[in-house]
C-alpha cells in the first residue's frame, strides 16, 4: 500500500549513501540499549529477534489516517501506551513518541500513537481544520466525540491499557495554576501508584537532564475525585479503564527541540518502567536522539550542552565505536537525489547495502518525510516522486546487538 504520507508530503527526492557522493549523508551510531547489563538478556542477539513488532492504521482512507505500533515481548506483562501528537504543534512530544515505537521492552506490551492528530501534526498546529481540541473530546463514562477521538479510544479498550501517558507542550511553565502554563510538569490520575510514580519520574529527569533550577519538574493531578470530567484522555484513561494515565509537558520555549525530546524519552521511560521494563527503572531503555543511551552518558550536562544543532541529520558522532552499523542507501534509478524526478515516478530504496561490522543487520526501518518516526520497515521501499518540493527519507539500520545507525536522501523533482 502506497503510504499516504507520500502524496501528502509529495516526496520527491532521495539521496544516495554508498552510491553517491555521500553529501548529506550523515551516519549516526550508538546503541539502541544496553543488554548486556540487563542480566536477564546475555544474549545481545535474542531481544529484537524475540519481540514482535506490528502495526496497523486507524482512520485508514481519511486525512486522519495515522499508524499504531504494536510491540510485543515473548514474556507476559501489562501493555503500556503511549500517544503523540494530540496536539500537531506540540513537537518534542511526537517526536519522542516516533522514537518510542523503536524501544525494545523486556515483558508485556508497548502500543504506540506517535501521531494521533496527523492532520495537526502536518500543519503544525494545535488542532486540525475540522477539529476542535482533540484533547477536550474524551468525556468520563460517554462516547468520545469525534471519530478520531473514538478510533485513539478503541486502541486503548482494545489493548486494555494498564499505562498511558500522553506527550505535551506548552510555552509556559506549571507554577500550580494551569493558567500561567504546565510546561515541565508531569500530570498525574489520583490513585497512589500514579502520584508516587510521576513524582519518581519528575524527580529522575530533573536529577539527570535539568541544570537550571527554572526547569525542574513538577507534578500535579489532572484530576482528582471531584473534578469535573475535563475530556483528557488521560483523565478518561484513569477513570474509564482504571489506567495508570499521565500527561506529560515541556517547555518548548527557549528550549532546543534535542533537549526536550531527551525530557520525554526519559520520563516516558520512567513512567512505563514497571509495566513494560521489569520492576527497576533502567535508563538504559531511552535512546536520546543521537542514538546512545542515556545511561551511557555519565556526565551531568544537560543533552544540550554538547550540542544545540537541532537538526540530528547533520551531526556526525566522530567517536563512534567500530563496531557501530554504516546505515547506506542505494537508488534504482541510480542516484535519483541527484536527479530532477519526474512528478509520480517511483523510486526504489534499497538498504541492503549497509554492512554491521560486529555483526549482521536484523532491522531496516523508514522515516519518510524525516518526521522522527520511523513508520515502515523492510530492505528496500518504494517511493513516489510528488509534484513539487523536496523530502527527506531517513534510514535506521539495527543489528543484531540492537547497535543503529542512520542516514538520509532527499529527493527533488525540480
Ligand atoms: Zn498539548
Amino acid at each position: 500500500m502506497q503510504r499516504e504520507t507520500l502524496s501528502r508530503r509529495s516526496v520527491v527526492a532521495l539521496t544516495t549513501g554508498c552510491m553517491a557522493s555521500g553529501l548529506g549523508a550523515a551516519t549516526v551510531g550508538g546503541t539502541l540499549e544496553d543488554d548486556a547489563e540487563d542480566g536477564d538478556d546475555a544474549d545481545t542477539g535474542a531481544t529484537e529477534a524475540d519481540l514482535s513488532r506490528d502495526s496497523f492504521s486507524i482512520m485508514a482512507g481519511t486525512t486522519h489516517e495515522t499508524t499504531v505500533y504494536v510491540i510485543d515481548a515473548p514474556v507476559d506483562g501489562p501493555t503500556a501506551v503511549v500517544v503523540g501528537g494530540i496536539h500537531g504543534n506540540e513537537v518534542a512530544g511526537y517526536e519522542a513518541a516516533g522514537d518510542i515505537n523503536g524501544w525494545q521492552i523486556d515483558a508485556g506490551t508497548l502500543v504506540v500513537i506517535p501521531e494521533a492528530h496527523a492532520v495537526a501534526v502536518e500543519q503544525g498546529t494545535r488542532s486540525g481544520d475540522d477539529w476542535s481540541d482533540l484533547n477536550r473530546q474524551f468525556p468520563e463514562s460517554e462516547a468520545p466525540e469525534s471519530d478520531l477521538a473514538a478510533a485513539i479510544w478503541d486502541v486503548l479498550v482494545e489493548y486494555d491499557a494498564d499505562v498511558v501517558v500522553d506527550l505535551h507542550e506548552s510555552t509556559g511553565i506549571y507554577a500550580g495554576d494551569p493558567v500561567d502554563g504546565v510546561g515541565q510538569a508531569i500530570f498525574h490520575g489520583d490513585s497512589p501508584t500514579e502520584v508516587e510514580t510521576a513524582a519518581a519520574a519528575a524527580e529522575f529527569a530533573t536529577d539527570q537532564y535539568v541544570d537550571d533550577p527554572a526547569l525542574e519538574f513538577e507534578t500535579g493531578p489532572f484530576s482528582g475525585p471531584s473534578t469535573e470530567p475535563s475530556g483528557l484522555l488521560v483523565h478518561k484513561a484513569t477513570r474509564d479503564l482504571g489506567a495508570d494515565s499521565y500527561l506529560v509537558e515541556t517547555l518548548s520555549t527557549d528550549v532546543p527541540l534535542e533537549t526536550r525530546v531527551q525530557w520525554h524519552l526519559a520520563i516516558t521511560e520512567q513512567l512505563v518502567a514497571d509495566a513494560v521494563f521489569g520492576s527497576e527503572p533502567d535508563n538504559g531503555h531511552a535512546p536520546d536522539v543521537d542514538g546512545e543511551t542515556a545511561a551511557a552518558d555519565e556526565s551531568d550536562d544537560t543533552p544540550d550542552a554538547e550540542d544545540d544543532e537541532d537538526d540530528e541529520a547533520d551531526e556526525n558522532v566522530a567517536d563512534a565505536p567500530d563496531e557501530t552499523p554504516v546505515a547506506e542507501i542505494r537508488t534504482d534509478p541510480d542516484g535519483a537525489a541527484d536527479l530532477a524526478l519526474e512528478a509520480g515516478q517511483t523510486v526504489t530504496l534499497d538498504a541492503t547495502c549497509s554492512t554491521a561490522p560486529a555483526g549482521e543487520i536484523v532491522y531496516y526501518q523508514w522515516d519518510v518525510g524525516a518526521t522522527a518516526v520511523f513508520d515502515e520497515s523492510g530492505e528496500t521501499l518504494e517511493v513516489t516522486a510528488g509534484t513539487n518540493g523536496r523530502d527527506t527519507i531517513v534510514l535506521r539500520v539495527v543489528d543484531d546487538a540492537d547497535r543503529t545507525a542512520t542516514t538520509s536522501i532527499t529527493l527533488s523533482t525540480d
